[in-house]
């Protein structure tokens, strides 16, 4: 329904005469708009409309209710003949009422106090229910803002992933590193790379249970001692250096960053920068195949191990791309939700606290509101805290992402100083 229909409705509700409808509404809250003066048909005092179903002041309303509510026997001291005006109409209740019923007002479109009460509870649920959630003005120029700095400083087609070093996928690599004999947990994706048709390789097939453990232990071992185990290490230091770069640029892109101090802008960006590419690899990810579907490139679970990463931080990360891809946000829903985690006031290092803190309010404000208007039920149901608990979730892999890559790099140092910088706990 359009604000205007919302709105016309309501007039109609409010303008409209009691009894009309049959539905016997004592409606409390008629005003009436038009200028033409009203005289109650009872005393001729100043009428504030239809009041069961005659044209009455308040006074006479008030009368009529309580004498129909508690009947007496009413008589009048004169001759049953009182003309009521605003002067005398206390002064003989009979002949006051007897004008009443006689210009048409009506018992039975009395409601009883309950029912008077849940009339006005109803109206004012409806009310609540049909008022329009919308975004402010500042909100529409906050969620503008951060898709445009997403658009230019994400590159959408992730055309310049073939630019990096290739992504070895060697099957007696990296994927037994990650496994952990103890558990094996994984029902590990064996890869199948297809030779390649357009120089790009491709993953075909990830469903397939993997190898013997057993072989797959021994050859790790051999591989640890030869070094050069994470295979596709180069390429992820390549993919992640390139993220951050587009997370550093998207953050100075933000009005709100910009004027923060720059060592709180720095204790944010090393908050917050694998969350901000956690959620935007979220954008790519298949919930179908649990494929990410970086256009020239596709990434699978395997290709993390073979990086190094393990199963205390891989577990909970495809948990968290299940559950959050499964939610179908908008781009707008994701750019909030970046930003949210990049305002963190609680980020180690960060002084301006408060600053911080009401920018953070102000863009989850922003989501919630957005999610209001936008989204209908039953998508809309829940969203919001849904959204909130993957930011929580993410944040509780930062710890173990930052340890591990440290891990990897110390076995094979090939993580980049920009990397290395941003996951470094030390100030600038
Ligand atoms: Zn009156
Ligand atoms: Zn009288």
């Amino acid at each position: 329904m359009c604000i205007l229909q919302i709105r016309m409705s309501k007039e109609m509700e409010e303008l409209s005469p009691l009894g009309d409808s049959g539905h016997g509404d004592e409606s409390e809250e008629e005003t009436e708009e038009d200028d033409e003066p009203k005289i109650c048909q009872v005393c001729g005092d100043k009428s504030t409309g239809y009041h069961f179903n005659a044209m009455t002041c308040e006074g006479c309303k008030g009368f009529f209710r309580r004498a129909m509510k508690r009947p007496a026997q009413l008589s009048c001291p004169f001759q049953n003949a009182c003309v009521i005006t605003k002067s005398n109409r206390r002064q003989c209740q009979s002949c006051r009422l007897q004008k009443c019923l006689s210009i048409g007002m009506k018992r039975e479109l009395i409601m009883s106090d309950e029912a008077v009460e849940k009339r006005r509870l109803q109206i004012k649920r409806k009310r609540m229910h049909e008022e329009p959630v919308m975004l402010s003005p500042q909100q529409e120029a906050a969620i503008e803002e951060l898709v445009t700095a997403h658009q230019k400083t994400f590159d959408m087609t992730c055309a310049q992933f073939i630019q990096f070093r290739p992504l070895d996928r060697d099957q007696n690599s990296m994927s037994e590193y990650s496994r952990e004999p103890k558990t094996g947990r994984y029902s590990n994706p064996t890869m199948h790379t297809r030779p390649p048709e357009d120089g790009v390789q491709r993953t075909v097939n990830l469903s397939s249970p993997s190898s013997s453990f057993q072989s797959l232990k021994k050859n790790t071992d051999k591989r640890w001692l030869k070094g050069a185990i994470f295979t596709s290490l180069p390429h992820f230091t390549d993919l992640t250096t390139y993220m951050i770069k587009n997370v550093i640029n998207f953050s100075k892109t933000l009005e709100m960053f910009r004027t923060l101090i720059i060592e709180d802008q720095i204790s944010l960006l090393k908050g917050a920068t694998f969350e901000i590419i956690l959620i935007h690899f979220n954008m790519f990810f298949n919930e179908v195949t649990g494929i990410w579907e970086c256009g020239p490139l596709q990434y699978c679970l395997d290709d993390a191990m073979r990086a190094g990463f393990q199963q205390h931080l891989l577990d909970p990360m495809m948990n968290f791309h299940y559950t959050l891809r499964k939610l179908h946000l908008h781009e707008e829903e994701y750019v909030l939700m970046q930003a949210i985690s990049l305002f963190s006031p609680d980020r180690p290092g960060v002084t301006q606290h408060n600053v911080v803190d009401r920018n953070q309010e102000t863009l989850a404000l922003t989501l919630k509101t957005y999610i209001e208007a936008k989204r209908a039920e039953p998508e809309k149901h829940l969203l919001y805290p849904k959204i909130m608990a993957c930011l929580t979730e993410m944040r509780s892999m930062n710890e173990e992402y930052t340890k591990q890559v440290l891990k990897i790099q110390d076995i094979q140092p090939e993580v980049s100083p920009l990397w290395l910088e941003i996951i470094s706990k030390d100030g600038c």
